[in-house]
């Protein structure tokens, strides 16, 4: 094949537009592009394959293949060469086909003859559609011209698959976009929502990849980075005159991106070969992407999601599709987004019904927010964004962590009961709301809820809780760009106890580290941060920030009663050093003349296994214990709580680990030291019940679960329930849940 010049590939682009505009149909245009492209490049064979589905492949046209093979072919991703590419979104360039690693035979193709396979993804914006192939019978390597060459055409390729060029009679492929979808990402929120897709981002359409005047493309391509710069420039001034240093070290990167030779340079080099100028911006943006998917430093990764959006930025200039263009709020509108932060949330407002995130965590803002509202959150929800359409059908399951999308319809109507069902149960639960969750043998449950926002405080109300058995302090500073100051967190903690209207609210001290990283701290290098330097490790390390956390406390109660536990103990000279602080911190505040408390209680939460054989004199010295039983949890079955692949593995009923619940009820007991469980196992009304009937007297979960959780503790013979347990526990069984659902089932 002769050296790849940039007229050749211009006409090459130029034969693939004209099929574009043939009027024939899209397995016909399929199977001469396919032709058109040996013929230029001068190779054997010319494949296309397109996904069928989420995970499979398949052959869609070829020029040298056996055309029975034509949509018989079909691979799954990772499977075979092909597969492989689609997998890795790399290239494979090889002279000896079969001997290379993970060639899978396809006898019907008749490929065995081909030695030489060039193949490459096909993608648009990072999302690979397919996969196109060049081999040859003679063994050679192709050169970087010709691969540089036929990535120019999987861009156009990947144009027209979205513009839905191969569509139509005989294709045997359906419309993209239109076939339903399931998407299993992890629980953000709870709770079921239906509507309609509203993308934080709409999609920026391309609808002329080829351009006949590279000159002009060009000229539009430095018009539109000219007017980019600009705009960088002025954001970057804004910054410049603020006091949000992250805000301005982001403008500084976009700055030396728009500013960046490379990036320009690649761009014009495809426009030279026959791309327009959008799908040029498109083209590295792809590949930005792909390299996004592959950096393991968070750092570098940020970078590239600043040059992401300085190409969505200038993709909107050349189209003329501004951000605000997209499409208008529907009646129930589901956001769908990568990312996103809590005041953008807060923008939106409560009118969405729910939220899906491709990435995201649990610990995220988003999720804070979102947990506030109890809008449903699904995270994690992979590939939903190249999925998803503005105003498409979606379900969004959070208690499962499932999305459905364009659903068919006996999903929709299964997904319809569960809301009514949900429904129904709401209403239950509201009518025991202000009666005490009192069993049927006499013990009361005290039943506290878990907050971290103002927003959360209306909760207590509306679930009928105690008082808030846990608040996370740390939410305040994870949604700031700088640690908040002393006179901000005493007005907030002062707010939350006035909300509370006098019930307990127990504050729990600045847990951060681990899952939980403050914007503006310095990210440590740790290899194993939930094991690392955090919540009380952090604190007593770092004594300013806690004193002045424990100042604000003092300041907020002003006079109240304040009730304080430290996280994350492990010793019992770090509870008694905590502990100290508070002490000397109101002797301060005493001396300086401000109100102290009218009580004060100082606990610790039990997250480490070490605790629970901590001396007596400790169990002596706390106020009051509480299980954070997400972490105790995690150490006690060394099972990662942010990992699935792990946390599912060990149920929270497991023998071992009630055992080790009952050894702490037991010392409690010993030195009358009050026990509550804060964990979210709490929330889950078969775990409570175990725990009610293992001893635990105080349960503090999210508000939706109180109602639940009541409901089932007041149908319950605790003496029973206990002699259930213990038969299990005895019986050789792992989990005693078996049991107890059995027994739970027949007696409803
Ligand atoms: C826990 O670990 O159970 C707990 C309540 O704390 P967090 O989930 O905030 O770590
Ligand atoms: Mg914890």
């Amino acid at each position: 094949m002769p050296e790849r010049s940039e007229s050749e590939s211009r006409k090459l682009l130029g034969r693939l537009r004209d099929t574009l505009a043939e009027d024939s149909a899209g397995q016909a245009r399929l199977d001469r592009i396919t032709h058109i492209i040996a013929d230029q490049m001068g190779t054997d064979v010319c494949s296309i394959y397109l996904f069928r589905d989420t995970e499979t492949l398949e052959l869609c046209a070829t020029e040298g293949l056996n055309q029975d093979a034509v949509h018989q072919t079909r691979m799954r991703v990772g499977e075979g060469l092909v597969g492989r590419i689609a997998k890795t979104k790399r290239v494979v360039n090889t002279e000896d086909a079969p001997s290379a690693k993970g060639f899978r035979f396809m006898p019907e193709t008749g490929e065995e003859i081909f030695s030489s396979f060039l193949g490459l993804p096909i993608q648009r914006l990072g999302e690979t559609l397919g996969v196109l192939v060049v081999q040859s019978k003679d063994a050679r390597i192709y050169s970087d011209d010709e691969v540089y060459a036929l990535e120019v055409v999987a861009m156009v390729l990947a144009e027209m698959t979205e513009l839905g060029a191969f569509l139509g009679e005989g294709a045997a492929l359906s419309a993209r976009h239109t076939q339903q979808a399931l998407f299993r990402g992890a629980c953000g929120q709870e709770g079921a929502a239906e509507g309609q897709v509203y993308l934080h981002e709409p999609r920026v359409v391309v609808t002329n990849p080829i351009a006949d005047d590279p000159h002009a493309e060009l000229r539009r391509l430095q018009d539109a980075m000219g007017t980019l710069r600009g705009s960088v420039d002025d954001m970057l001034s804004a910054a410049t005159l603020g006091t949000d240093k992250d805000q301005l070290k982001v403008f500084e990167a976009y700055r030396m991106f728009a500013n960046s030779r490379g990036w320009v340079r690649r761009m014009e080099e495809d426009i030279a070969l026959g791309l327009s100028a959008e799908a040029a911006v498109e083209k590295e943006q792809s590949a930005t992407r792909a390299r996004m998917e592959r950096v393991p430093d968070a750092y570098l990764r940020e970078r590239l999601h600043d040059l992401d959006d300085l190409s969505n930025r200038l993709l909107r200039l050349l189209t003329g599709q501004g951000a605000d263009t997209g499409a208008e709020m529907p009646d129930k509108p589901i956001l769908v987004a990568r990312n996103i932060g809590p005041g953008e949330l807060l923008e939106y407002g409560k009118k969405l019904r729910g939220i899906v995130l491709e990435e995201g965590s649990v610990g995220s803002h988003a999720a804070i927010v979102a947990r506030a509202w109890a809008i449903p959150l699904v995270i994690n929800a992979k590939r939903i964004l190249t999925e998803a359409l503005n105003g498409d059908h979606i379900l969004v399951d959070g208690d499962q962590g499932v999305v459905h999308l364009r659903p068919e319809d006996a999903v929709s109507t299964a997904f319809r009961d569960k809301i009514a069902m949900q429904m129904q149960a709401q209403e239950r639960y509201a009518s025991i709301r202000k009666k005490p969750a009192q069993t049927l043998s006499g013990e009361v449950i005290a039943l506290d809820m878990n907050a971290g926002l103002m927003a959360d405080l209306p909760s207590l109300d509306s679930s009928g809780a105690e008082g808030v058995g846990l608040f996370r302090t740390e939410l305040q500073f994870l949604t700031r760009n700088q640690v908040p100051k002393r006179s901000e967190l005493a007005a907030i903690y002062g707010s939350v106890m006035d909300a509370a209207g006098g019930k307990r609210v127990t504050f729990r001290t600045l847990d951060i580290g681990s899952d939980k990283v403050l914007p503006y701290m310095k990210p440590q290098d740790e290899p194993n941060p939930a094991l690392g330097w955090r919540a009380i490790r952090v604190g007593l390390d770092k004594k300013g920030v806690m004193r002045m956390q424990l100042q604000a406390l003092i300041r907020g109660a002003a006079g109240r009663p304040l009730t304080v536990m430290f996280p994350f103990i492990a010793q019992f000279e770090e509870f008694r050093e905590a502990r100290q602080h508070l002490l000397d911190e109101l002797e301060r505040e005493d001396k300086l003349g401000h109100k102290l408390p009218e009580t004060v209680e100082i606990g610790a939460m039990l997250e480490t296994p070490s605790l629970a054989y901590a001396p007596r004199q400790f169990y002596e010295l706390a106020d009051f214990i509480s299980i954070g039983g997400n972490d105790l949890k995690q150490f006690f079955f060394a099972a990662d709580r942010e990992n699935e692949l792990v946390r599912r593995r060990y149920d929270t009923l497991n023998v071992s680990f009630l055992t080790f619940l009952e050894h702490i009820i037991s010392r409690c007991t010993d030195t009358k030291t009050p026990l509550s469980f804060c964990g979210e196992d709490a929330g889950r009304p078969v775990e409570a019940m175990c725990f009610a009937a293992m001893g635990l007297r105080r349960l503090s979960m999210r508000p939706a679960s109180i109602g639940p959780v009541k409901s089932l503790l007041r149908r319950i013979d605790l003496a029973e329930a206990k002699a259930v347990i213990d038969e299990a526990r005895v019986s050789g069984d792992q989990s005693v849940r078996p049991t107890v659902v059995n027994w739970l089932t027949g007696r409803s």
